[in-house]
């Protein structure tokens, strides 16, 4: 059987550096917010090329608190309005409607499945004044339009980068955050690096363990240039706390574990490599796919992508993905329901985005993963292809 994600495979190549680094904090006996942590946030805002990384407990939590560290701030207030896509993961979503802001969906490009950068205008009202550019299965969103908007229109730019860890952008994205951060902040040391995470004001990661950089359990992190708002974040995640038992925000307990740090330091150094092997699949699925029933994803052979999933389109989905079963291979689908027909978000179920529906009826995503064979994606091709309806 062909795994959709075989995780197990993922992470038993690392067997040997997670038992020495379990061992290390046993003999330590520090469990929270150590030094696993720290050189991990060091580590990730390097390699994401910010000034700031705070780990914390999830992706979701990551979100949110860049909004609630906003409002903090005083940048963003209650019922402010944030543009998001509306085909996007709900986390992307729940995160803006659990900071008391209000999103705002907008359809997506159809090629790209990202945000339609061209429906931003007609949305803009006097209470706009963020957008959450989600980088939809690995893929950059058009961040230079993105951005030249926000700047245009005074508006945070946060990235929901939780499927795109190590993407990386062909253009010098210039961000609005000099207008929102300290004067005195200092340029990165070395040459600007233009990758998720670095294409706004501040980004959100998960490292839920199916993501391209997955721990082995729950973990998250925000990257950001903004030092006034790392300040804050450090202190919003650990209870609105910077010196224990002293308490300057309403925080919540959202740390990154001590222990999911220490493995995510094992794995940071093979993330490139792992991406590079992904795209290597998609280059052959969109090479090597051919069934006219079949629509291939947009990939416009940049680095942008880093291809968190591989997702197909065909009006026979369930047919598609019955027969796939049958044959041995696992396929998802990213998502069945969108966002606004979910039940927890009832007061959005009469909205009507008929680009973002047609998406989730037709959608489903073949395996892919760095521990897929070329036997399998051998397989995968000639299943496909011989797939008729
Ligand atoms: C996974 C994911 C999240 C949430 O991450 P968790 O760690 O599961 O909370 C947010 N947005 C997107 C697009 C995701 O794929």
């Amino acid at each position: 059987m062909i795994h959709f994600l075989d995780l197990h495979k993922i992470n038993a190549a690392y067997e040997t550096q997670f038992q020495e680094k379990l061992k290390t904090i046993l003999d330590k006996g520090w469990y929270i917010l150590g030094t696993e942590v720290t050189q991990f946030e060091e580590n990730f805002a390097q390699y994401c090329g910010t000034k700031f990384c705070i780990g914390v407990g999830n992706g979701l939590d990551a979100l949110t608190l860049i909004f609630k560290g906003y409002i903090e701030l005083g940048k963003l207030k209650k019922g402010d309005e944030v543009l998001v896509p509306a085909n996007t993961y709900i986390a992307s979503i729940l995160a803006i409607l659990h900071a008391d802001l209000v999103p705002v969906l907008i359809e997506p490009d159809s090629k790209t499945f990202n945000l339609n950068t061209d429906l931003l205008h007609e949305n803009l009202t006097l209470k706009t004044k963020a957008i959450l550019a989600v980088h939809l299965y690995g893929q950059l969103a058009d961040m230079e339009k993105i951005n030249d908007f926000a700047n245009a229109n005074n508006l945070l730019v946060v990235e929901d980068a939780a499927q795109a860890h190590g993407a990386l952008s062909q253009h010098s994205v210039v961000s609005n955050h000099s207008k929102f951060s300290n004067s005195d902040t200092k340029l990165p040391k070395s040459e600007p690096i233009f990758k998720a995470g670095n294409l706004g004001n501040a980004a959100g990661f998960s490292f839920y363990p199916s993501k391209n950089l997955g721990a082995l359990g729950d973990g998250g992190a925000i990257t950001t240039n903004d030092s006034e708002l790392a300040k804050v974040l450090f202190s919003l995640r650990n209870y609105g706390s910077e010196v224990k038992y002293h308490n300057d925000f309403i925080g919540i307990n959202s740390r990154l574990d001590e222990v999911q740090a220490s493995f995510l330091n094992v794995k940071l150094p093979n993330l490139d490599r792992d991406n590079q092997r992904r795209v290597a699949i998609a280059k052959r699925y969109l090479a090597e796919i051919k069934n006219d029933k079949i629509a291939l994803p947009f990939y416009d052979h940049s680095s942008n992508h880093v291809f968190h999933l591989f997702v197909i389109q065909t009006e026979n989905r369930m047919d598609l993905q019955h027969y796939l079963t049958e044959n041995g291979i696992q396929t998802q689908i990213h998502y069945p329901i969108p966002p606004h027909k979910q039940k927890a978000l009832k007061d959005f179920n009469n909205l009507s985005f008929p680009i973002t529906e047609k998406i989730h009826k037709e959608i489903l995503s073949l395996p892919i993963s760095p521990v897929l064979t070329d036997a399998e994606v051998d397989f995968v091709v000639k299943m496909m292809n011989e797939w008729t309806f």
